[in-house]
């Protein structure tokens, strides 16, 4: 039987950190988080952003901005919090409305800003393994990793999912750590046996239970990424807990696992992003 890896106190961990240090050194540190229209799955992201800056001692400046905002006024508001010298993270919650174009909308983030590391110059940063921020999600997973005492050097790992959020970046940093590292997605062949190599799997495909017991290797580290509402209302992860936990050494479980990691690496950006401004 699997230990659950518990997300929610190693994300306290660093949220702890975070806060000890801006009090210590007396930081001055802004996270600016716009968000757009009326999804209720952001509104409560946006809201658990908010909470974590007021532990951390983060000052937090929302903009809520209605449903029908141009291109326009959405890069206005972008270049008015990139001349802020009180804002030091910018954060713009996605999904954005059809009409917005979420690419040109990263783009316009200063990337000393960017600290969802999503602009291409912190994504270029990454890939060369020479960063300011690291990818909120990919990061707190690491961390989980790290917190199971297990090496990833010379490790198998497979990633499930190849998006430009989670997957690339997740396989960016494992082969950073020298595992030994396979990309799988949507048009893999065997995938069950390309993921019974793992010795470190991560899933991150948005599809309730799909990965189930067969397709895991006795004594591997499950990363479990996914977040799926079932018709029920509950949260789900990707991976089939009830069955892989009976295999794996350890796994994340949903809620509670990856989820609260990508606030904490957040606030752990916003810290370092004010560092690197107020010594400017
Ligand atoms: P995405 O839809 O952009 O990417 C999904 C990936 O899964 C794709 O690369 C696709 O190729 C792959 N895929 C789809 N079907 C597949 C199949 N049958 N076999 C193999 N691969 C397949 O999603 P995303 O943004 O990367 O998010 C993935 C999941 O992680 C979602 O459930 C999302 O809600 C969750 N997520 C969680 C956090 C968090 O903080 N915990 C953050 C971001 C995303």
């Amino acid at each position: 039987m699997a230990q659950i890896i518990d997300g929610k106190a190693v994300s306290a961990a660093i949220k702890e950190q975070v806060r000890d240090e801006i009090a210590r050194d007396n930081i001055k540190a802004g996270l600016a988080v716009v968000i757009v229209g009326n999804d209720p799955a952001s509104r409560v992201y946006v809201n658990n952003k908010k909470k974590a800056c007021e532990f951390c001692g983060i000052k937090s400046f929302e903009y809520a901005l209605p449903e029908e905002t141009t291109m326009e006024q959405l890069l206005e508001l972008i270049d008015t919090l990139n001349a802020d010298k009180n804002v030091n993270g910018i954060l713009v919650q996605l999904p954005l409305p059809k009409q917005l174009d979420e690419k040109a909308v990263i783009e316009r983030i200063s990337p000393k800003k960017d600290v969802d590391a999503f602009h291409e110059t912190n994504v270029g940063k990454i890939m060369i393994g020479n960063y300011s921020f690291l990818p909120c999600t990919p990061a707190g997973c690491m961390e989980l990793i790290h917190s199971t005492g297990v090496d990833v050097a010379g490790k198998e790992c497979v990633v499930i999912g190849r998006s430009n959020i989670v997957g690339k970046p997740m396989a960016m940093l494992l082969l950073h750590e020298n595992g030994t590292v396979t990309v799988c997605h949507s048009k893999t062949k065997n995938l069950a046996e390309v993921c019974r190599r793992a010795d470190i799997l991560v899933a991150a495909v948005g599809k309730p239970n799909f990965v189930t017991a067969d397709m895991v290797k006795e004594g591997a580290v499950v990363i479990d990424v996914g977040i799926n509402r079932l018709e029920n209302g509950k949260l789900c992860g990707d991976v089939k807990f009830d069955e892989v936990s009976e295999k794996a050494s350890f796994i994340t479980p949903v809620p509670g696992g990856v989820g609260p990691m990508t606030i904490a690496t957040l606030m752990k950006n916003t810290l370092t992003a004010a560092k690197i401004q107020n010594d400017e």
